[in-house]
């Protein structure tokens, strides 16, 4: 077992780099892969590869989308669009302001109106997130609490439950379908907290329960991995507490951050075993100073 756990780890490590070092820094345009896109209900789709997954609500009056990748897959957005429907993009909900989220909206701000809560814009506007591109346009459309789009005869509802990954998550939520899109509220295997972005483990919790109060849906589009359900997204929140809890005991047994982390690189190999992983940069002096 002793050889197996650090390869393990390794390629764990070698799938989970994909999106976490595209948060920090735009990707290259070599090696990168193709998009494609998934049906998650009869006109709900969703766009995957490259950045975070794209929601993409198709209308008789045009599309919605939720999220937009990376500045650089805007045409292959389009494209994975124009394979579902001949109607153009009218509106695109920002569910953060991370680059790998947002960075479409500097190419799609001149074809449509984008709409993001007002601390995601603010973060934008402040760059917050080191490394981003200086090209990143916010959004002309904010909202504080919530806000829906009309089109077509269908609705897509954007709600703010508080802080989380950071401080300007909004989940988005198609009613008619019973499907809701969490952002990076929840992505890969355990969320990063971005913590230098208004981020909180200890408020993630409190913003998911709220949301999971609030919302009647089935299916769960994730910032980024495969769309689940309602009980996935249940224990994807259990097992943050559970990690929460356990992170707090041995902070409070006085164990260093370098401790800290080896015991999560034990739990998310993915997210913690290299040490410049955005996890180790963003979230783990965050839980050092909030879980004490
Ligand atoms: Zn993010």
């Amino acid at each position: 077992m002793r050889r197996i756990i650090p390869l393990l780890a390794f390629s764990l490590f070698v799938l989970g780099a994909v999106w976490h070092n595209g948060l920090a820094q735009p990707q290259p345009k070599q090696g990168r892969p193709p998009l494609g896109i998934e049906k998650v209900a009869d006109d709900l789709f969703v766009i995957i590869g490259s950045g975070g997954n794209v929601g993409v609500l198709v209308t008789d009056e045009g599309v919605v989308l939720v999220d937009a990748k990376f500045e650089q897959d805007y045409e292959g957005i389009v494209a994975q669009v124009k394979s579902v429907t001949d109607k153009a993009v009218k509106y695109v909900i920002n569910t953060h302001h991370h680059s790998d989220h947002s960075g479409g909206n500097t190419r799609f701000i001149e074809v449509a109106e984008i709409i993001s809560h007002k601390n995601a814009r603010a973060n934008i506007v402040d760059k917050k997130q080191g490394g981003a591109p200086a090209s990143l346009r916010p959004a002309r459309i904010t909202f504080t609490d919530e806000t829906s789009v009309f089109l077509g005869g269908k609705e897509v509802r954007a709600r703010y439950f508080g802080r989380g990954h950071t401080d300007g998550d909004v989940l988005v939520y198609f009613p008619a379908q019973r499907v809701v899109h969490t952002g990076d509220m929840m992505a890969g295997v355990t969320p990063l907290i971005d913590y230098p972005g208004g981020g909180s483990i200890v408020e993630w919790s409190k913003t998911i329960d709220a949301a999971m109060a609030a919302l009647e849906f089935d299916k769960v589009i994730p910032g980024h991995g495969a769309v689940t359900n309602r009980a996935g997204l249940q224990t994807y929140r259990d097992n943050v507490v559970k990690l929460r809890t356990e992170i707090a005991a041995l902070i409070r047994q006085g164990k260093t951050q370098e401790e800290v982390r080896a015991f999560l690189a034990t739990q998310y190999p993915a997210s913690y075993t290299n040490p410049n992983s955005l996890n180790n940069q963003w979230s783990l002096p965050g839980f050092m100073s909030e879980l004490k």
